[in-house]
């Protein structure tokens, strides 16, 4: 037994309860579900050192993820660096800030191996032989990984002017990968439409309120990391919000366990400027989400009709936080300074985050002298259109000593 003190679906606008089963609208309000816990079961139980007792992969927090029995999907997924980046303080002036570098989680280089994780694990308790999933790009490499590994069928829907290598990384697992004519909205849309007609398990529909719940273990990982602190602040990329809402219900949770003190942490959501419904939603102080058509480089949240985009706002403004959005050229920037501060490559998504980590800072809505940690949640090896051309070429030259010396010439010259 995995312990985990699920109790059942809770609808997030009426409250209505429903059993466990694969299903995410409620049917009185058309609201959303979320998986609801018994906390008070947990009481006293939930402690440090049992977490540091177990394996250091996601499944270390597993009574507060919703599966009845040990995992089968994913058990080696999260865990990953949390960087203190020094080099990166004295490059934005500011004293204490971590990179969490999802960049390199286990197996497909995005954090969307620990929602996936979770939403197979539970797949496969529900008893489904085929899942398949709507994706921006990394959801289409996890999904087919891990699927192939677990010895399910999948059916993967992208948008089809994606990467390359989020394109080539979904199809080498061997999966049934479908171009869509259309944006992610629409491809989003289809995935309904084919989840109402197929006994599939879609992760990121029919079985989201699971899938959504493996994001909470970015935020734990980061709060054990600190030493068992929350973080002041916290920024965060957005696509459709779900992270950014499940980071914050994490600090609650753990806080309500005693196993970090209430930090008061702000978060901060950002966005690519051709794709900012979200931020756009906050900084014009209403929670309405205009939909929009997205045009921008980061294409991994090029979602324009965020299905959590209200929620996201909320989190954001009741934790004294902000949203910012950055310009495409600004992201590539933000992924050069981490690449050249601390050696880590990033996709366009961590340039977003970084990029607009920098504005917040700059315009004082980050105070430079406590903690923030900057949520890098993609690998820059599947995203290389976006700085083809815009780092420098390798310098050219024969095979010889000559050659050589000339060009360390030219390079103090
Ligand atoms: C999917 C994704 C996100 C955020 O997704 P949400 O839908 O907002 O939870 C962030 N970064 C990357 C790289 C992603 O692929
Ligand atoms: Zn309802």
């Amino acid at each position: 037994m995995s312990g985990s003190i699920v109790r059942a679906l809770k609808c997030r606008e009426c409250g209505q309860e429903y059993k466990i089963a694969p299903t995410h609208v409620c049917e009185f309000c058309f609201g959303p579900l979320e998986v609801a816990y018994d906390y008070d079961k947990l009481e006293g139980k939930f402690t440090r050192e049992l977490i540091e007792s177990r394996p250091q992969t996601m499944w270390r927090y597993r009574e507060l993820l919703p599966i009845d029995g040990e995992p089968t999907v994913g058990v080696q997924v999260g865990f990953t660096p949390l960087v203190r980046a020094h080099n990166l303080e004295k490059a934005l002036g500011v004293s204490e800030l971590y990179i969490k570098n999802d960049s390199v989680c286990y197996p497909t280089l995005s954090f969307k191996d620990r929602v996936v994780s979770v939403a197979l694990s539970k797949a496969v308790e529900f008893g489904f032989e085929t899942v398949a999933c709507a994706s921006t790009g990394n959801l289409a490499g996890s999904v087919s990984a891990n699927a192939a590994a677990a010895g399910l069928k999948s059916y993967v829907f992208i948008p089809h002017d994606l990467e390359q290598g989020k394109v080539l990384s979904a199809a080498i697992y061997g999966t049934k990968l479908v171009g869509i004519k259309g944006t992610y909205d629409d491809v989003n849309r289809l995935c309904s439409e084919i989840a109402g007609k197929y006994d599939w398990a879609f992760v990121n529909v029919n079985v989201r309120p699971f899938y959504a719940e493996g994001s909470k273990s970015f935020a734990y990982e980061i709060m054990e990391q600190l030493g068992w602190q929350a973080p002041k602040h916290v920024v965060v990329p957005m696509a459709s919000g779900s992270l950014c809402t499940k980071i914050d219900k994490a600090i609650k949770e753990f806080t309500r366990f005693g196993l970090v003190e209430n930090a008061g942490t702000s978060i901060y959501g950002a966005q690519a400027t051709g794709c900012s419904p979200i931020t756009r939603s906050v900084k014009e102080g209403t929670d309405l989400i205009h939909p929009v058509r997205p045009d921008t480089i980061a294409k991994s949240l090029a979602i324009g009709n965020p299905a959590d985009g209200y929620y996201a706002n909320k989190v954001i403004l009741d934790s004294g936080g902000w949203s910012e959005d950055v310009s495409d050229d600004e992201i590539v920037a933000a992924m050069r300074l981490l690449a050249e501060t601390e050696g880590i490559f990033t996709e366009t998504a961590g340039g977003v985050t970084l990029g607009c980590a920098k504005k917040l800072i700059e315009a004082g809505r980050i105070p430079r002298d406590e903690s923030i940690v900057v949520s890098v949640t993609g690998n820059g090896l599947k995203t290389l259109e976006a700085i083809e051309g815009r780092v420098d070429a390798p310098s050219l030259i024969g095979p010889s000593l000559a050659e050589f010396d000339d060009l360390v010439k030219a390079d103090k010259a």
